[in-house]
């Protein structure tokens, strides 16, 4: 069967990597969380100690950037792909709420992103990819066969976002997370660097009020046109 690459853009925690998820178990293809890229790049300079007073010290990354490894490497046991940085797995420390503070410093950096997008579309070469993002449609795989943007009202991607992390055991407040939410789309929008954008051939699905079955009816119903019928995993 055919084999394309699917792109997921959209806010945070509005469903997209459950959806990857579900789309890649299903048709034996690669999930790749974009987004756990640019959280290990902002792990990095929080604890080098770029970040002062809150800003970024850019000239001492840009020194650096050549040398930070950033992979995913599958993990048996968990049956999941975890994140590393540098020889180390850091998947449970970049997903903390310092980590989204700090991570709209460094994805606005024009560098850091044509770091990042070149290791994207290496991933993405032989096909049988989805990612997710806030430009896999527009500039990591303009070429996507299928491509989704996804939405859903910000309170409802705050609870869902609160939930994950409470599951996690990690302490934190639910108005906290929703200021988060807001400003980090508010700089994913307005950056001059590949800002979240709906590419104009991508499904726009809103999933504010769709349980995750459904939502993956509809992602799953465009898969088909585009390469066939798809055999249950
Ligand atoms: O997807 P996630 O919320 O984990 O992404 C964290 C941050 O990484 C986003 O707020 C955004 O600033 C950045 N990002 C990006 N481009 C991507 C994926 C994520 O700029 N393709």
């Amino acid at each position: 069967m055919k084999r394309i690459n699917i792109a997921i853009d959209g806010f945070s925690s509005c469903g997209k990597s459950t959806l990857a998820k579900q789309l890649a178990h299903h048709l034996h293809y690669t999930y790749i969380d974009s987004g756990a890229m640019y959280r290990a790049v902002a792990l990095y300079v929080i604890e080098n100690g770029l970040v002062i007073d809150g800003k970024l010290d850019k000239p001492n990354l840009l020194r650096v950037l050549d040398r930070i490894h950033i992979g995913f490497k599958h993990d048996d046991a968990t049956q999941r792909s975890e994140t590393w940085l540098d020889g180390h797995n850091v998947e449970h420390r970049i997903r903390g709420m310092e980590v989204s503070r700090h991570v709209t410093l460094v994805s606005p950096v024009p560098e850091v992103r044509a770091k990042l997008v070149q290791l994207q579309k290496a991933m993405g070469r032989e096909r049988g990819v989805v990612m997710d993002g806030r430009d896999i449609g527009t500039v990591v795989f303009p070429d996507a066969e299928v491509k989704f943007y996804m939405t859903a009202r910000p309170d409802i991607r705050a609870m869902r976002r609160y939930n994950e992390l409470k599951g996690r055991g990690v302490v934190v407040d639910y108005a906290s997370v929703l200021e988060n939410i807001e400003r980090r789309d508010d700089d994913d929008l307005k950056r001059a660097a590949d800002p979240l954008l709906k590419a104009p051939d991508a499904f726009e699905i809103d999933n504010s009020d769709l349980t995750s079955s459904e939502q993956f009816d509809i992602a799953l119903g465009h898969v088909v046109k585009a390469i066939g019928v798809v055999t249950e995993a």
